[in-house]
Parts: C-alpha cells; structure tokens; sequence
C-alpha cells in the first residue's frame, strides 16, 4: 500500500543504534536510544577504567576526575556555558526542583509558567511554596509571549518555560522570554529537555539565567542532566543537598561549603553517566545540531502532511514543531492507537505526555505522540501510516 509519498530526510545512522533493530521507534521525547558510540563509551568506563572521582590520590581515580571534569566542560560547551556554572543532577527534574528549593527568591513569591508546561515544571514550584501565574498559549500552540508581557510583574521571582514543548513541539522564543522576565526583575529559566537534542542552544545569547536539560533525551545515559545556571546566581544559593563532595570543612557545630558547581553535588556523582553524556555530545555534535534540526523538521512535516491526508486526524501543534507530531484520531482512545501500532512494530507515546494542564486546554484525555529522532526515516512514518490505516480498519 502506497500510503506517503516519498521522503528524502535519511541521516543514514540507523546501523549504529542496536537496539532498534527492526523496529520503528518514534519515542524518542520520551527517550532517546542509544548509539554505539555511547555504549561503547559507558562499556568502557565500567570495564577499563573505573574509580571514583575528586577523592583518590591514586592514578585511575585522578583519570575518570579527568574524564568526569570534561564531560562538564562538554556539556557546558554544548549549551554556551562556561563548566563552573554547569551542575550535574539526575536529570531536568532535578535540576528544576534545585532551583525552585534553592533560588534566592527574596520577596518574590510567584512564578510565571505556561499552560504547556511538563510537570516537572510545575510541581517543583508547587512544592516550593510559589504561587503560579499561567501564560495561555496562542491559537497554534505557542507561549503566548505578548501575553506574559503583559502578566510579568515585580511578584514573579521566575519566569520558566519549555523551550521546546513535549507534546506539540513548539519552539519558543527564548531571548523574547528572557527580555519579558528582566523587564520585571525576574529570573528565566528554560526546560531544555526537548530543545537540547534537537536546537542549537546557546544560554549566552539567549540571555537566560537558568537552563536545565536531562542526558538520556540526548542519546546518552539515564541519571544524568544538567542545570545550567548564571555563576552570581549558583553563587549566591545555598545548597540542595548535603553530604560529601559538597564540603569546606565539617565540625559539629558548623559546616562551610565548597563554591558551585561542588556544592551542588552532595555524595558520589554518577561517574559513568557524566563519561557516556560526554560521548553522547560528541556524537550529536558530529551530526551537528543544525543538521539534526533539518533532518527532524522535514520527518515533520512529511508526517504531518501524511497524517493531513487522513480523515478524522487532528494534528496538534504548529507545522514547524521540532521532532514532535501530537495527534487524535476521532472516536479511538490513543491508547488503542498506541496498543495496535505496537503490534505493527511501531514505538509511539500515548497519553497525557506528564501535561495533563495542556490535555485539559487541548480538551483531550490524551494524545498519541510521534517523535523523531536522528535514526528516524521515511520507514518510519511508512510504518505509522500502515499502523494507523488499520487501527482505522478496526474501529471504522
Ligand atoms: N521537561 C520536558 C519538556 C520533558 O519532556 C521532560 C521529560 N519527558 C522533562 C521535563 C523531565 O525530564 P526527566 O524525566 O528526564 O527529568
């Protein structure tokens, strides 16, 4: 069956991620797989060179201190950052509940989000004891950035946004952002999850305060991320955590802290997941960002102009989101979507995507999700399409 016309975006990498082998995977917002290069890489720190870091006099141990201390330089290259203000956490969820704990809010007690937010940024502030303000969004899914203009005031200690939305892909307009939060006083921070594997990022000029970004969306190890932050603001925060690695000196009766980014870093870090990070930036970058984001946006809108022409298709998001492609079917649950394109070979996300604010402004319980990836190709959205004609066959 001829379903989709031809497509032309192949980066021809599929052959060095094994595990997807005869499979369409298109969830990669969810997670990415992993290429060779940063198997081997994880592969290798475990089997040859293991040791702990910052605490060995020994010479294995000052070596993966070395490796683990460019890996911060890589990321914090990665996104225009320098490597003192580059925090590793466990990954984006982290690093946003670091910063809703520990940012030195003053009198500020609200913060300025948008109705697309992913929960990880929204609840942390919940819990931090902030007062939230929500930014609508604009008729094709974007921040609405006239509007949160128009809501910024002096009571927003932060303003914080998706860069890139997980579930409609769109992009914002991130150094518009961080003008309508410094008009204010207010701090910007972006969730760089969705951007960071698929945008050339540069926080510098961008002009943000904050960027937070998880290593497993960006072909590289899960319990890795990145919080980003500007060095007067790590500076003047008192740590997350405690324990070691964070410390100047211990007595009972005080204890003084190390500057950032150690402060931050309370305990045994995740060594092997800052080396494979390190390897999965080398490997995205080998491709180049701009290549990834061409390569994603024609996987877009090839699918999106193949699911146009379906009936009873609704497409959410604006034609040039980055990577993603939300859509309902009429009168299917995505989850049925999800449960017969599984049976087809075919990997896509179905359900609120951790939005259920933006299900609830969509009026939707739930959508079905394609996201793209380096990997991806024609076949997969050939296969999507296969999968969807007889989900339709069934439920027609
Ligand atoms: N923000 C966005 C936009 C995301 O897509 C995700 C992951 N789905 C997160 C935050 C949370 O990332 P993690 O679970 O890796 O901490």
């Amino acid at each position: 069956m001829n379903v989709v016309a031809p497509l032309t975006s192949a980066l021809n990498v599929r052959d060095q991620f094994p595990a997807i082998t005869g499979w369409h995977y298109l969830d990669s917002a969810a997670t990415a797989q992993k290429p060779q290069a940063v198997i081997d890489a994880i592969a290798t720190a475990y089997g040859r060179d293991y040791a702990t870091v910052h605490r060995g006099v020994y010479e294995r141990s000052a070596a993966m201190t070395q490796s683990f201390e460019a890996a911060r330089g890589a990321a914090a290259a990665l996104i225009g950052g320098q490597a003192d203000e580059t925090i590793f956490t466990r990954g984006a969820t982290e690093a946003i509940n670091l910063v809703a704990t520990c940012h030195p809010r003053g009198d500020r007690n609200r913060v300025l989000l948008s109705q697309l937010e992913h929960h990880s940024n929204i609840v942390p502030w919940q819990l931090a004891g902030y007062e939230i303000d929500v930014v609508p969004l604009t008729q094709d899914g974007r921040i609405d950035l006239d509007a949160a203009e128009a809501m910024a005031n002096e009571t927003h200690a932060i303003v914080a946004f998706a860069h890139v939305s997980n579930v409609l892909g769109s992009i914002l307009d991130a150094k518009r952002a961080a003008g309508v939060a410094h008009k204010v006083g207010a701090k910007l921070l972006l969730d760089g999850c969705q951007a960071v594997p698929r945008l050339s990022v540069d926080v510098a000029d961008i002009g943000c305060d904050y960027y937070a970004f998880s290593g497993h969306k960006l072909y590289g190890p899960t319990g890795i991320g990145v919080l980003w932050g500007r060095k007067e603001l790590l500076d003047a925060m008192p740590p997350y955590q405690g324990g070691g690695a964070m410390i100047d000196r211990v007595t009972f009766e005080r204890t003084t802290f190390l500057p950032p980014p150690a402060r931050f870093e309370a305990g045994t870090p995740h060594i092997v997941g800052a080396v494979g990070l390190h390897a999965a930036i080398d490997w995205t970058q080998g491709i180049g960002l701009d290549t990834l984001h061409a390569h994603e946006s024609a996987l877009v809108r090839d699918c999106r102009d193949a699911l146009r022409g379906m009936n009873d298709i609704t497409l959410f998001g604006p034609d040039d989101s980055a990577g993603i492609v939300s859509f309902a079917l009429d009168g299917v649950h995505p989850h049925d979507i999800g449960t017969i394109l599984d049976d087809e070979g075919v990997a896509v996300r179905a359900g609120h995507h951790c939005a259920q604010p933006l299900m609830d402004h969509l009026g939707v319980p739930a959508t079905a999700r394609a996201s793209f990836a380096a990997h991806s190709d024609a076949s997969d959205i050939e296969a999507l399409l296969r999968g969807l004609h007889k989900v339709k066959r069934i439920f027609g």
